[in-house]
């Protein structure tokens, strides 16, 4: 089968990437294509359906015009640079131009060892993919930038990670997989020449407005903190929490990338962490944007021999640029937080109120989520299901009626409020114990739970009355306190 595949990304250097071949597996079985990217990407569904799918997306057959590599990069993680990470359990197989004319990558992820696997098998566990698909897909649902996921596999193979567990090959399709630690990987060389290429590679995929830009390294460095401070705005918005903020794991194309240990509020907590290698907390959620202008400072350091010959110029061209992060992000939560509390347009005067609640919800201990969702419901003039979600609402009632007045200062009408709360504030997040459920029935091999979720979460913001179990919060034992990356 042909994918109709161009390659810009392996015309570059060799430099930039190993060549190597995904290796075999047992006996793969599909557990699901995603027909309406295949629709998109512009493949043909009915062959991947019919069979091909199977062979291609488990690794075990390529497309006839793919040309498989593994991306070189470096990292800092956790804070410690690593100068040469690369792609040690991913393969790029191509770049396929859709039917809306955009670019994207399809990577099979666990197809086996690459020449950057280190000590890794270049394997995936089967949980991981579940989770990669399920939560990439319910990001991009709620409008949020992020990969996409083509397909899942279990590949009848076993691996080893703490204890044997299925295997399972995912595949991925992005803007791109450049990241803050492509940069990283020739700047930390020394090699100028092709951290040039790359910086024109990029402008070239991703931010084509900046090619006539007079210092154009300095021009991506402020586009890409543009977009991820809305990135990162977004993620605040829905109690996401990416988990492993690491500079490998930060898109240059601005989207959400690896779902490993990833995870969503429950209660409202912003020292909230569930990653189990994250035992600082550094990667909290209350800490992403933080973090998040950290890894940009990363990214302005591998281009300050790009903006200026003279290095005490970079340096400070580099720091005038980063210093607007704060505001660009704060401008991007406000827009974000002012919609959950049902103002369309922000507004500065907002904070102390979006404030005021957030600090019920943390000292209450009340889910993020169903907070917001019935807040929607008091607009429209049901207010119980609210209130009653507080064990002590006497202050709570306070807040309300200082919420309505606001309102009514806005001139918002409190069914516009509502409006605007329904696009803001879903009904359904792929909530963590039920995503866990879903691995644990698909280590058995049983895939409903898998298929009813992702089915539920197509539709977030919409009511659906067959599913309102979903909508709930974990139960005391429910509760899901640790995850893994399961790399
Ligand atoms: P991640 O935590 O997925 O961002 O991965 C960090 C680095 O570890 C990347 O260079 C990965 O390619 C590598 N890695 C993660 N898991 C494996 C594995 N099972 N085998 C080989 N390399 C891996
Ligand atoms: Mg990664």
């Amino acid at each position: 089968m042909n994918f109709s595949f161009d390659h810009s990304f392996s015309r570059l250097p060799v430099a930039f990437f190993e060549r190597v071949e995904p290796s075999s597996v047992s006996t793969p079985l599909l557990i699901r294509v995603n027909d309406e990217l295949a629709e998109a990407l512009g493949l043909d569904v009915a062959r991947l359906l019919s069979g091909d799918g199977l062979m291609i997306f488990s690794g075990n057959r390529l497309p006839e015009d793919a040309n498989p590599i593994a991306m070189a990069y470096s990292g800092h993680q956790f804070g410690g640079f690593s100068p040469r990470l690369g792609d040690g359990r991913a393969i790029l197989l191509g770049e396929i131009v859709g039917r809306d004319g955009l670019r994207r990558d399809v990577q099979l992820k666990g197809a086996g060892p690459t020449p950057f696997s280190r000590r890794g098998d270049g394997r995936s566990a089967l949980g991981p993919v579940l989770r990669e698909y399920l939560v990439s897909e319910a990001m991009a649902a709620l409008g949020v930038p992020t990969t996409r996921a083509l397909a899942a596999v279990w590949s009848g193979d076993k691996v080893f990670r703490e204890e044997m567990e299925p295997g399972g090959i995912f595949t991925r399709v992005a803007s791109s997989h450049l990241r803050i630690g492509t940069f990283e990987y020739f700047s930390s060389r020394r090699d100028f020449d092709n951290l040039g290429i790359l910086l024109d590679y990029t402008i070239q995929r991703h931010y084509p407005e900046l090619a006539d830009t007079e210092n154009r390294a300095q021009a991506l460095l402020l586009g890409v903190m543009e977009r991820q401070a809305s990135l990162i705005a977004q993620w605040m918005q829905f109690g996401f929490i990416h988990g492993v903020m690491n500079t490998d794991n930060m898109s240059i194309s601005g989207e959400t990338i690896d779902f490993g240990p990833c995870a969503f509020l429950d209660e409202y907590d912003p020292s909230k962490k569930f990653s189990f290698i994250d035992q600082q907390g550094r990667y909290a959620y209350g800490s992403q944007p933080m973090i998040a202008h950290w890894n940009l400072a990363r990214l302005a350091e591998a281009l300050l021999p790009l903006m200026a010959t003279d290095e005490e110029t970079a340096v400070t061209l580099a720091k005038e640029t980063l210093e607007s992060f704060p505001d660009l992000f704060r401008e991007g939560h406000l827009k974000c937080m002012a919609g959950k509390i049902g103002i369309s347009d922000g507004g500065e005067l907002d904070w102390p109120l979006v404030n005021a609640l957030l600090t019920l919800l943390k000292d209450q201990r009340i889910d993020f989520t169903l907070s917001f969702r019935y807040l929607r419901d008091v607009a429209s003039g049901e207010e119980d299901a609210f209130l009653s979600l507080f064990p002590r609402p006497a202050p709570v009632s306070e807040w309300l009626t200082e919420w309505r007045e606001h309102l009514r200062k806005c001139g918002v009408e409190a069914e516009a409020a509502a409006t605007t709360m329904q696009k803001t504030n879903p009904v359904f997040i792929p909530r963590n114990h039920r995503v866990e459920e879903v691995i644990e029935a698909g280590k058995l091999g049983d895939f409903e739970p898998f298929h009813r979720l992702h089915e539920i979460l197509r539709r977030p913001f919409e009511e659906q009355p067959e599913s309102s179990e979903y909508e709930q919060a974990p139960k005391p034992h429910e509760v899901v306190r640790a995850t893994y990356c399961g790399t």
